[in-house]
């Protein structure tokens, strides 16, 4: 998608250890009418989905699926899987335990067994997609649910970080609206 490439490359900061920073538009201050874009976008692609719930991961995620999930028919309700510090001894909840990249620790991801259901036709939305943790733990909780996958939606990919291409092998219907293949020197090359 040019118009989010060109933001990114007006206003993205390549941090040591292959961080983008974006928090002037997607991760700190939000621009609405860029993530309506976004959203539009991921309705066109997913519209024959038939998508039931929009499900992402607490904080960045939230923003991104709430305006996408207005584009979709039918009003999709947006869950988001809570990030535990703690051990899971709830039995109401669906867990699984995701590495994060950027913190470098693990947490336990969860999500209440009362709004996943075996019915649900999901799509995956999430604000980056490097190594595919955050993504995988979530493609998980539905896999506990029993409820169908239907698609994966992502802002920025991190190509070079062999993510998204796992699960494209898969058979996973991906779709990420930039995908960086390098950062080097501070220079961003997208995939054409
Ligand atoms: P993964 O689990 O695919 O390795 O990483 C994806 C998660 O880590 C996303 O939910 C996102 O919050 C965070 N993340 C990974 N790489 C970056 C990055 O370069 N910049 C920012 N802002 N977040 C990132």
């Amino acid at each position: 998608m040019k118009e989010l490439e060109e933001k990114i490359r007006k206003e993205g900061r390549v941090l040591p250890g292959t961080i983008l920073k974006v928090d002037s538009f997607l991760n700190h201050l939000v621009d609405v009418a860029l993530f309506s874009e976004m959203g539009k976008r991921f309705a066109e692609e997913f519209k024959a989905e038939s998508i039931t719930k929009v499900l992402t991961v607490e904080a960045s995620g939230i923003a991104l699926a709430s305006i996408a999930a207005q584009f979709f028919p039918n009003s999709p309700r947006v869950l988001y899987a809570k990030k535990s510090r703690a051990l899971n001894q709830d039995s109401n909840v669906y867990s699984t335990p995701v590495f994060s990249f950027t913190h470098n620790k693990q947490y336990l991801m969860t999500v209440d067994k009362q709004y996943l259901l075996p019915t649900d036709r999901i799509l995956i939305i999430d604000d980056f997609l490097a190594n595919g943790g955050a993504v995988n733990g979530l493609l998980r909780l539905c896999e506990q649910a029993g409820a169908t996958v239907c698609g994966i939606g992502i802002a920025i990919e991190k190509g070079f970080m062999g993510g998204g291409d796992r699960f494209r092998s898969e058979g996973h219907h991906l779709c990420s609206l930039a995908v960086v293949d390098a950062m080097n020197d501070g220079e961003i090359v997208f995939r054409q």
